[in-house]
């Protein structure tokens, strides 16, 4: 071969066309690289920016953790213990149940099964982003229908464009509106023929029973369920999905052997022994959730939607949404803010525990003292 035949490599132009326009994923950002950047210390941080759970995991995980398993042996492909257990917990068949590394995980497992390139998926923002990431990811038309300005569903345009779609993904309650998808829309969706997936990562707060025993005898439903806010174990990556068995079995024979860790499968196991103590803490949770609207509401400038999730999103009515969180971060409090049109004027947070929102009250009422100065 001569040199002018010799070719090379290009991932540039070998990249799928998908890729090329993928915007990329705004996840959480690393707690150590911000406390450094504003100058507090780590330890000291109240982390409320990724919707986990103040509390940590339940003491049987720490336990178990503690105690140590064979890593050096390969976890169970079929997950037989940890989906007979989710099975009994959840009041279903262990057969309609499958785990992932993550819901994220499940959440492109579906994709992989389903969404081919060109394929359409309905979501309606604000909302989670991942949905829109596998998407592109996949190749897929994202289509949008925007909720409207009070977070409640456009209706009629929403079921026009499920009409035409192969799947429909919707959190309920919705991240980072923190609302319920309304229980007739479920129906409504059903009946367009498209795969409707609920991802109900935060149902253990909100006032509603899970659709978990629906899914799984309804072949159009498929309910998503995560260890990673209720369970505590975010970092550990385990999450779960309830469908009708012949999707489980399609998902186990196209997802990678050994997609769970064996330290997140004994964790998770080890939740299911200490579901009260987590049930409690929920409570906690919610509770802290509905004092904290009201008292953010009284001060003035902050307007919380109601919310059936761990967190609250808030309209910031006297300042920026990027000042207010740049402000709280200089005093040691993390929360989310969101570069996009609808959500300049928004942080979310999610809940500490009670001493850390009161901490919490009393750094907000600080911040609009320094802005207020600034302005
Ligand atoms: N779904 C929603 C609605 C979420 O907000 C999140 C986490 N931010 C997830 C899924 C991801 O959960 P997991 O940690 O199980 O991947």
């Amino acid at each position: 071969m001569t040199a002018s035949q010799r070719r090379r490599f290009d991932p540039e132009t070998a990249l799928r066309p998908a890729i090329h326009a993928l915007p990329g994923y705004q996840g959480v950002e690393d707690l150590a690289t911000v406390a450094a950047e504003y100058g507090v210390d780590p330890a000291s941080v109240i982390k409320l920016d990724g919707n986990e759970n103040p509390y940590g995991p339940a003491p049987k995980v720490l336990e178990v953790l503690r105690q140590g398993f064979p890593v050096h042996q390969y976890p169970d492909a079929e997950q037989r213990k940890l989906r007979r257990a989710l099975g009994l917990h959840l009041g279903v068949d262990p057969a309609s149940v499958v785990v992932g590394a993550g819901s994220d995980e499940l959440i492109e497992l579906l994709f992989r099964l389903f969404v081919d390139t060109g394929d359409r998926i309905v979501t309606a923002s604000p909302t989670f982003g991942m949905y829109g990431f596998d998407g592109h990811l996949h190749g897929a038309e994202v289509v949008d229908v925007p909720l409207n300005d009070d977070w409640s569903f456009d209706t009629e345009a929403f079921l026009a464009a499920a009409a035409s779609a192969r799947a429909v993904f919707i959190p309920s309650p919705n991240n980072p509106t923190g609302a319920l998808m309304p229980e007739s829309l479920i129906d409504q969706v059903l009946a367009t023929g498209a795969l409707l997936v609920v991802d109900e990562a935060y149902i253990e707060f909100a006032h509603r029973e899970s659709l978990a025993k629906r899914a799984a005898g309804e072949p159009g439903l498929v309910v998503l369920r995560t260890f990673s806010k209720w369970g505590g174990i975010a970092g550990l990556r385990i999450g779960y999905g309830v469908m009708a068995p012949a999707i489980v079995n399609l998902i186990l024979r196209a997802k990678q052997p050994y997609n769970v860790g064996i330290a997140a499968e004994m964790a998770a196991l080890a939740t299911l022994e200490d579901v009260a103590v987590l049930d409690d803490r929920a409570c906690v949770i919610a509770g802290e959730r509905d004092r904290m609207g009201k008292a953010l509401r009284a001060l003035g400038w902050i307007e919380p939607s109601p919310s059936e999730a761990n967190f609250l999103l808030c309209r910031v009515t006297r300042f920026n949404g990027r000042d207010v969180r740049d402000a709280l971060r200089r005093r040691g409090v993390f929360v989310r803010y969101f570069d996009t049109p609808r959500l300049r004027d928004h942080i979310r947070f999610s809940m500490g525990t009670p001493d850390q929102n009161t901490q919490v009250l009393a750094a907000f009422e600080s911040v609009a003292r320094e802005l207020e100065v600034a302005k």
